[in-house]
């Protein structure tokens, strides 16, 4: 009960749940952060080892993307304890042993995280008929395989070029991981003319400053090779990527990438974040005092999360992408501009506009 107060100010937690059922065996923990602005919304994540405090940070992050993203959600998250790659009955069996314990907890609505998948995520409707990130044979919109959260970087690295000198025309980019967010970001942004100057995987950094072809990339790693294994470019270290010379960076692997140790070397102009966390607050701030403009991952990388509310209410992928590009452009102009008129981080400004929604809904509701 500590752990759970430990971290609660006038936002929330509103609720922590531990949920104990011996005989599936299932351990979890549910945390709703906020719902001022509507039911909850976040993912459910199979692990062995994540702590209460972690959950009930990630469930407010959730609560601050959202309500960026003008969405009528809050922000929430869970926790089902063991190892993802359990074998599928016992897998199915904690799930859906966790969806029934979660019945009556009608302001969370669950949606895929690491270790689940939209198997997990059917099972869970099968159950209680609430989730999000559905097959699509469910009326799910497949956000993985559309690209949303690629969608949404390009939108806002569009809008990026009226806050800087780079125009995406011709822009060299270097992108730090080339999974479902990374590939797309990449095909979405070569239609805009960007030239993909290098890319990276868990296994190694591929460049080229004349140009890499994209397709071609996405049709190696498709057939479950590594970038390294092109028949074309300059293969080298996983991190060198982190060094390209290139206008525009964009992290989309692991939290944490860029530190204090290694800022020096990014060399772009302008980054938007794909990956969440992937720079610490004190590359950020050396980034902002060398004029590098960062657009902070959850105003760019929230297409994946709007792409799974216009799925809970009933819309079509038509639907969901054209919104992805409204409301991630609207909110990474409206960041920007804050951020210069400010003269804060863009981070910040982002956070503050967040917050700034939340106690606006709270203002109509009786407990907030
Ligand atoms: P993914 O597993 O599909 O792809 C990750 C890619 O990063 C893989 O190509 C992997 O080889 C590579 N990688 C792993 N470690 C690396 C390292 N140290 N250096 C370089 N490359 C590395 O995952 P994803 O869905 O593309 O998600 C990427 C990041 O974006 C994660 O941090 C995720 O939390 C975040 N994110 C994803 C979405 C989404 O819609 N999928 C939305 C918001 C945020």
């Amino acid at each position: 009960v500590d752990e759970a107060f430990l971290l609660a100010d006038e936002l929330g937690p509103a609720k922590v749940v531990a949920l104990h059922l011996p005989a599936v065996p299932l351990r979890a923990i549910v945390v709703v952060d906020n719902v001022a602005c509507g039911p909850a919304i976040g993912g459910v994540r199979m692990a062995p080892d994540v702590s209460v405090q972690e959950c009930i940070r990630l469930a407010r992050a959730m609560t601050l993307k959202n309500a960026a993203a003008e969405l009528p959600h809050g922000g929430g998250k869970s926790v089902v304890f063991g190892d993802p790659a359990i074998p599928a009955p016992q897998k199915e069996n904690a799930i859906r042993a966790f969806a029934d314990a979660i019945r009556d907890l009608r302001d969370y609505v669950p949606g895929p995280d690491m270790g689940t998948d939209e198997r997990a995520m059917a099972w869970v409707w099968d159950e209680i008929g609430r989730s999000v990130g559905l097959p699509r044979e469910l009326g799910g919109i497949p956000l993985d395989e559309i690209g949303a959260t690629g969608l949404g970087l390009r939108a806002a690295a569009e809008v990026a070029q009226g806050f800087c000198d780079v125009r995406l025309r011709g822009a060299r980019v270097a992108i730090q991981g080339f999974g479902a967010v990374g590939m797309h970001a990449a095909r979405f942004l070569a239609e805009r003319g960007a030239v993909l100057v290098a890319a990276s995987d868990s296994q190694g950094t591929l460049a080229d400053p004349a140009g890499l072809d994209v397709e071609q990339l996405i049709a190696l790693k498709r057939s479950g090779r590594s970038l390294r294994e092109a028949p074309f470019g300059r293969a080298s270290g996983r991190d060198d990527v982190i060094g390209v010379d290139c206008d525009l960076w964009i992290p989309a692997a692991r939290p944490d990438v860029v530190r204090a140790d290694n800022v020096d070397r990014l060399r772009a102009r302008v980054v938007v974040q794909g990956a969440n966390i992937p720079f610490t607050a004190e590359a950020e701030s050396a980034l902002q005092r060398r004029g590098v403009l960062v657009v902070p991952d959850f105003i760019a990388n929230a297409g994946g999360v709007i792409c799974a509310v216009v799925e809970y209410h009933g819309g079509s992928q038509r639907q969901a992408l054209q919104t992805i590009e409204e409301k991630i452009s609207a909110n990474v102009q409206r960041v920007l501009e804050e951020s210069r008129r400010q003269d804060i981080l863009p981070r910040q400004a982002a956070v503050e506009l967040a917050l700034s929604r939340v106690r606006a809904a709270g203002g109509y509701r009786r407990w907030h």
